[in-house]
């Protein structure tokens, strides 16, 4: 009966099953035809959004201040992967980026700023250093800025295109690292609600992800830095057991199914939005159902 609702004879098989091989290709290839640019790509959420990536069809150009990790990152992940050197701090290297993307893919479909350091700078407020405040902001808010303006440079006159940007958990809550860092990515949350603002009538979305703690090369090393006498195993191990959800932890590949996400179709009306990926972490504070044992 649904059948045959607006046709003389139901589909026949064929019909069926190009129907089901067409939409389980578009399930697989998100990002057919698509060129995206990813900061801070050479490891961790960056390359596993990469990889990802390709995986859905995109070409990807990985940028990175790391020339030899980037160039075999980039290697690794085969022809649809170009590396450009790119310090985010320095506005012409990111302007630079776009414009490589443009000459070599004649597009730009997607601005991922993902680049991001931790600080090691003491705790306390009292003992801030202001040059290392000036670094961090200098690199998680400005090369997020810079990125955003050259991802708009080009995006506007085409009407289409998307950003995607790394904030972080400590972004939505106090307490959860140094000061410097957290304000840097309370500051990425507010560039993409800005940004989106000025961005929608141009059909241009903007969003960012927040994940929780994951141990890439950059939180090994500032947790190094807080547990000294800890190897490595002992590290990822407090790492995963700060997180809330039983029997899962977060990893790069939750990110770069979260940017997946976020740069498709999928999320075709989906801008301004901050996509926390913490497994609940900043959602309660656990009164009522304390942990088992
Ligand atoms: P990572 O150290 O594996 O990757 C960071 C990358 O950024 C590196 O490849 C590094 O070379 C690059 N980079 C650093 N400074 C740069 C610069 N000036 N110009 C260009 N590239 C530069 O760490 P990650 O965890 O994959 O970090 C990616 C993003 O995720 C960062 O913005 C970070 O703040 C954010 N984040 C990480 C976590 C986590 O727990 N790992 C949690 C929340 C948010």
């Amino acid at each position: 009966q649904v059948f045959n609702k607006g046709f003389s004879s139901p589909p026949s098989l064929e019909a069926l099953s190009y129907a089901f091989t067409r939409s389980s290709h578009a399930a697989k290839n998100k990002l057919e035809g698509k060129v995206a640019l990813i900061t801070g790509a050479a490891s961790g959420i960056g390359k596993a959004t990469a990889t990802k990536f390709i995986n859905h069809g995109a070409k990807v150009v990985i940028a990175d201040i790391q020339h030899q990790l980037g160039q075999e990152t980039a290697n690794e992940l085969g022809p649809d992967a170009t590396f450009i050197s790119c310090d985010v701090t320095k506005e012409s290297d990111v302007s630079n980026a776009v414009d490589f993307a443009i000459s070599k893919h004649n597009q730009l479909d997607i601005m991922y700023n993902n680049a991001g350091v931790a600080c090691k700078s003491p705790n306390s407020i009292v003992d801030l250093d202001l040059a290392v405040f000036d670094r961090v902001m200098n690199i998680n808010v400005r090369g997020v800025m810079a990125g955003v303006k050259h991802a708009s440079r080009v995006m506007i006159p085409r009407r289409s295109g998307t950003i995607l940007c790394t904030a972080s958990i400590t972004g939505l809550m106090g307490g959860l690292a140094q000061h410097t860092y957290s304000v840097s990515k309370f500051a990425v949350v507010g560039i993409v609600k800005s940004h989106a603002a000025e961005l929608c009538k141009h059909g241009i979305r903007i969003n960012c992800i927040s994940p929780f703690a994951m141990p890439t090369p950059f939180v090994m090393d500032e947790m190094s830095r807080m547990y000294p006498d800890a190897d490595d195993e002992k590290l990822v191990e407090i790492v995963y057991r700060a997180g809330t959800l039983a029997g899962a932890n977060c990893e790069p590949n939750d990110i770069a199914n979260a940017a997946l996400y976020l740069a498709s179709d999928d999320a075709k009306y989906v801008s301004g939005h901050n996509l926390v990926v913490d497994g609940g972490f900043t959602s309660f504070k656990n009164l009522m159902f304390p942990a088992p044992g």
